[in-house]
């Protein structure tokens, strides 16, 4: 990226720095070599750079802010509605280039770093690569290569299964050998066929074997933890992050359990509660603008009615668990790739976040600064900051006042070079 080594201003009506501040009025960002070397009001930056710096006006209805972070993406599925067995079909090739486009997907909608969570083979470490050699355009990537998983668990078909403390160990060894940020582990069952989402499918001795190898390299956890039961394990086995938090029971139905909602805030964990994915988000959203439009069936009117009954229980055991955990651990994450979730759509987890009580502004800094911590990269990104990565998007409206601004990105930077930007002569479309 030979622009990113230049130097760069971009000037904006409002800045939102994902501190906490409220939008500050004309405030201008200077980059150089793509990180951010000052940050402050437009004259006195203007007056700061050097004449010959390049500059870019994104106008003053843009709101800056920095580039939105997903921690729960599949890369190598195509999030198009098919089941995961015809997904798991497909080459590690086609899986590659699946990857490659929904990158592109993510990164024009705002979204500059992502977490890997999880692809067959070597696919998700040959993206990173691909992504680290300038081949394809996307989001910076923490890649945990393939998830770990018990013998015909949840992602089997990934290719990492281990059973036992001793072979888990081994699995994240053999994971961080090739090159894993962080180690992904199937804690309950899942959609894939042959599991029970409501039951267990790890021990607190197992998780605690992958959470103690994980630590001595320095290396963070998450796990997917649908079944309450798988919650219960990951919280006594130490884990950082929890994926779902559903609180299943084996009955197949939600039951909030406030003392385990004690034990997760007094533990710490970071919480990933994935709402457009059980609320099937993207489906309503579809369903809705044929209703609005006048175009919906009865069959569709009906199907749209169960969703909507559905995504009220559990935003319902949100709001519950929000009054004892808070909002300062929860991180959202789209698990985009899988089921019908296209990539592209961090902006429905951010609007299911207020539906549970988040202020639009907490929205923001849960997908920007309070994500940055949970997925390591405190110092990194996550805020517009001296010496954070460049790493910025530009909203044509106030996301701290109205959360659907976040789905109207009019630019996007990362490390400083433009691959969206509202002058073409500045910009380019990855
Ligand atoms: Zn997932």
């Amino acid at each position: 990226m030979d622009e990113a080594g230049s130097s760069l201003v971009v000037h904006a009506g409002h800045l939102v720095d994902g501190t906490g501040r409220a939008p500050q009025p004309d405030h201008a960002v200077w980059i150089q070599d793509g990180r951010i070397h000052a940050v402050g009001a437009a004259p006195q930056i203007e007056q700061d750079a050097p004449p010959a710096t390049r500059r870019i006006d994104l106008g003053d209805d843009a709101y800056l802010a920095p580039g939105l972070i997903d921690g729960h993406t599949h890369l190598s599925l195509a999030g198009d509605g098919r089941p995961y067995a015809e997904m798991f079909s497909e080459s590690d090739e086609m899986m590659v280039l699946t990857g490659a486009l929904n990158l592109r997907r993510h990164l024009l909608a705002g979204i500059t770093t992502i977490r890997e969570h999880g692809a067959r083979n070597r696919v998700g470490f040959t993206l990173k690569e691909g992504l680290g050699r300038d081949f394809i355009p996307g989001p910076r990537m923490l890649v945990s290569g393939r998830p770990i998983t018990c013998t015909g668990g949840h992602f089997h078909m990934c290719n990492e299964t281990a059973d036992g403390e001793e072979e888990i160990r081994r699995s994240v060894r053999r994971l961080v050998n090739e090159g894993a940020d962080y180690i992904k582990i199937m804690a309950s069952g899942g959609g894939t066929v042959g599991t029970d989402p409501t039951r267990a499918s790890y021990s607190v001795a197992e998780l605690h074997a992958a959470v103690h190898e994980a630590h001595h390299f320095h290396r963070l956890t998450a796990a997917h933890c649908r079944a309450r039961e798988s919650m219960v394990n990951a919280v006594e086995a130490g884990i950082d992050l929890m994926e779902h938090a559903e609180f299943l029971e084996p009955d197949g139905d939600l039951h909030f359990d406030p003392d385990l909602a004690k034990k997760m805030t007094e533990a710490g964990i970071w919480i990933s509660p994935t709402l457009q994915a059980w609320c099937r988000w993207p489906r309503v959203v579809c369903l809705r603008h044929r209703r609005d439009a006048g175009d919906a069936t009865d069959e569709e009117l009906l199907e749209l009615e169960t969703l909507e009954v559905r995504a009220r229980g559990r935003l319902n055991v949100m709001r519950r668990m929000l009054d004892i955990c808070g909002k300062e651990r929860i991180v959202p994450g789209t698990d985009s790739g899988v089921n019908d979730l296209a990539f592209g759509h961090l902006d429905y987890d951010l609007e299911l976040l207020v539906e549970v009580g988040f202020t639009p502004a907490e929205a923001l800094e849960s997908a920007t600064r309070v994500s940055s911590e949970a997925i390591g990269l405190p110092a990194e990104v996550g805020t517009v900051e001296v010496g954070r990565a460049a790493d910025l998007v530009a909203f044509g409206g106030d996301p701290t006042r109205d959360i659907a601004a976040v789905s109207d990105v009019v630019a996007v930077f990362q490390a400083g070079f433009p691959v969206v930007s509202p002058d073409p002569d500045h910009g380019r479309q990855p």
